[in-house]
């Protein structure tokens, strides 16, 4: 069966698919969580600069007959017009079955601009709606067409700054995002160990605690924050350096070898993960499904972890229905991460928008969706009435 069309569009802000509308804590305010210009002083404590002015993007894929997918990613109006005019008409015409045959095409095809970055959020999109058409076709989860369930459950962990509210809603490892970053020298050193050190004594020993340093640092300062932290037994170090510092990586492995290190999230295509698979930079990797290149991308990341008896721990890996069915189908992903900005009281279900047919975790676990495709239950028409 052939490919019919594919078109994207903007999501209309505030439609339930806008996760950006979500309600919100003020738990990152004045801190440096999620800010990529810590480094500055005059930019440290402001905030996250993590949200864009641009809405998501759906992307909608055809195949003849009238089966169609759905496919999300970021920053629609950049990437928009990359799926429409220059992803689309090259996949047309294409076996809707042929993932893989279409993911390379379009990876070779990016390589005139540079796959990484706004363009591979636009393959993200396009490789989701193709497999949510697979399965549709097929009349299966997508999970089974990736291989699994290699579980049957995934063991979720959950990120975000109410601790007492994630432990009373059953996770049983919780991660930080590090409130303060270089800028502000020993006194970030000092915050964030005094924040590591009372979230230990709150989660007890019986859980495992990460840190997430998504502001971007260098290596002087993230081997004394790892010096800080060692005591309180971290059982990862996540975003700790610029995404392409590909030599800083190996820095740090060397100046903290004892230290458990996780990136990945603003890694594009597996080329990366290859490359710190090969120099045992990075123990588990985090690619986002949706900005990475799709499903099709997370299935070869997953096997070069496992060539290199590597971890995977899918980027908000269980906030969205395609994260939920590559982290239910992979072998090689050992934790499913929920990102929770809602506040003490809210229930998860009401937290995130999930998407409506999508599944949320209970008491730390989850399982996903087993309808076909990624189970998203939305028809055509509220999809197009969603749109801008
Ligand atoms: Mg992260």
């Amino acid at each position: 069966m052939k490919i019919d069309r594919i078109v994207a569009a903007p999501l209309r802000p505030g439609c339930a698919l806008d996760r950006a509308t979500s309600p919100r804590t003020s738990g990152g305010a004045g801190t440096d969580a999620g800010n990529t210009l810590a480094r500055y002083r005059e930019f440290s404590g402001a905030g996250s600069f993590h949200d864009t002015a641009w809405p998501p993007a759906l992307c909608l894929a055809f195949a003849e007959g009238g089966a169609w997918g759905m496919g999300l990613t970021d920053a629609a109006d950049p990437v928009v017009p990359l799926i429409n005019d220059f992803l689309a008409p090259l996949a047309v015409g294409e076996n809707a079955m042929a993932t893989e045959r279409i993911w390379d095409l379009m990876f070779r095809h990016a390589s005139r601009y540079g796959v990484g970055g706004l363009a591979s959020y636009a393959i993200s999109a396009v490789d989701l709606a193709l497999w949510d058409l697979k399965g549709k076709l097929l009349g299966r989860p997508v999970y089974e067409l990736m291989g699994g369930p290699a579980r049957d459950r995934i063991c979720c962990y959950a990120t975000g700054w109410e601790v007492d509210w994630l432990l009373e809603c059953g996770f049983g490892a919780i991660k930080l995002a590090c409130p303060l970053a270089e800028a502000r020298g020993v006194a970030a050193l000092d915050a964030v160990e005094a924040l590591v050190a009372g979230t230990r004594d709150a989660v007890g020993d019986g859980r495992e605690l990460m840190l997430d340093c998504w502001p971007v640092g260098d290596v002087e300062f993230m081997v004394r924050l790892a010096e800080r932290l060692r005591p309180y037994r971290l059982k990862w170090l996540e975003d700790f350096l610029y995404p392409e510092d590909m030599a800083g990586f190996e820095d740090m492995r060397r100046r903290a070898p004892w230290q458990t290190l996780a990136t990945g999230e603003r890694w594009f295509t597996h080329l990366p993960f290859g490359e710190a698979a090969a120099r045992r930079t990075i123990d588990i990797f985090q690619p986002d499904i949706r900005w990475v290149g799709g499903a099709t991308a997370c299935l070869k990341i997953g096997h070069i972890a496992e060539g290199a008896g590597l971890q995977v721990a899918i980027h908000g890996g269980v906030n969205d229905s395609y994260g939920q069915h590559a982290c239910h189908a992979m072998p090689s992903n050992t934790w499913g991460e929920l990102f929770v900005d809602s506040g003490p009281g809210v229930p998860l279900e009401e937290g995130w928008r999930p998407t409506p047919g999508m599944a949320v975790p209970k008491d730390g676990w989850l399982v996903p969706s087993d309808a076909p495709g990624f189970g998203v239950e939305l028809g055509l028409d509220e999809l197009e009435d969603m749109t801008a």
